[in-house]
């Protein structure tokens, strides 16, 4: 029998930046204000989120103030998971069921990562964040974002960006006269060098057609307004 038609599945990415608030730790206030639009979107999307974890440690950074790069990179893998946790918890206030899958295992704090049970979650309207990246050094949550929308099958990759709301032609803070683009391709993004996911991500989605739309955390219920499907933001395609 053919399956009833599946409902939106998205795969957010929030970086550790969103959930420091600018700053090294864990902004409460700022993961609940996303947390409680995630939880208004329960039941009409299916939502799995990919977390950073720059607001604890980058791997590239240890690694230049003298710690060996590979380890210093699990450092920063560690961080996310204390990111997902801190998700987990505010969600799970705000009456989401929550898993949290870890791709380094951690059986006291998370699952292992498998993403057909990650599936299973989601379709069981449960939220599934995903910490520890990829479980592999030299890797970034970016990559790790476009990798899981594509193994969970998400129609689009939701990439939340701090004090923008969007891809523009320049970089806003410097050039006043820039504009935000609705449309942009990945060919483009590869080309003009725009960072707001790494290449990496950005080809993972290019050469397998995923959709991503980028938008800014801060405008009035934007989280919610991306799960859902509504257009700001935007829209990268291949
Ligand atoms: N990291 C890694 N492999 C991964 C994902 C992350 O080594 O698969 C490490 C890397 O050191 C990175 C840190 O974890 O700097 C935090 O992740 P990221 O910088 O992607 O977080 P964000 O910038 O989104 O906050």
């Amino acid at each position: 029998p053919s399956a009833a038609p599946h409902r939106r599945r998205v795969l957010l990415k929030l970086s550790g930046e969103v959930f420091g608030g600018g700053r090294v730790g864990i902004d409460t206030a700022v993961v609940r204000k996303f947390a409680e639009q995630i939880a208004s979107t329960v039941g009409q999307a299916e939502t799995s989120i990919v977390v950073g974890g720059g607001n604890f440690f980058r791997g590239a950074e240890l690694s230049s103030a003298g710690l060996d790069r590979s380890r210093a990179d699990y450092m920063g893998m560690l961080g996310t998971v204390m990111n997902s946790l801190a998700l987990q918890d505010i969600l799970e206030q705000s009456g989401v069921d929550t898993r949290v899958q870890s791709a380094i295992e951690m059986a006291q704090v998370a699952e292992n990562y498998i993403p057909r049970r990650a599936i299973r979650h989601m379709e069981k309207d449960r939220v599934v964040i995903f910490g520890a990246g990829a479980g592999l050094p030299y890797f970034s949550t970016d990559t790790v974002a476009a990798q899981r929308a594509l193994e969970i099958g998400a129609d689009e990759v939701l990439v939340a960006k701090n004090g923008v709301d969007g891809v523009y032609t320049a970089d806003p803070k410097v050039e006043p006269d820039a504009e935000m683009l609705t449309h942009l391709t990945y060919g483009e993004a590869l080309h003009r060098d725009i960072r707001v996911m790494d290449q990496t991500a950005f080809s993972l989605c290019k050469d397998n057609n995923v959709t991503m739309r980028v938008f800014g955390m801060q405008g009035e219920n934007n989280v919610a307004r991306a799960i859902l499907g509504e257009e700001i933001g935007t829209l990268v395609t291949a």
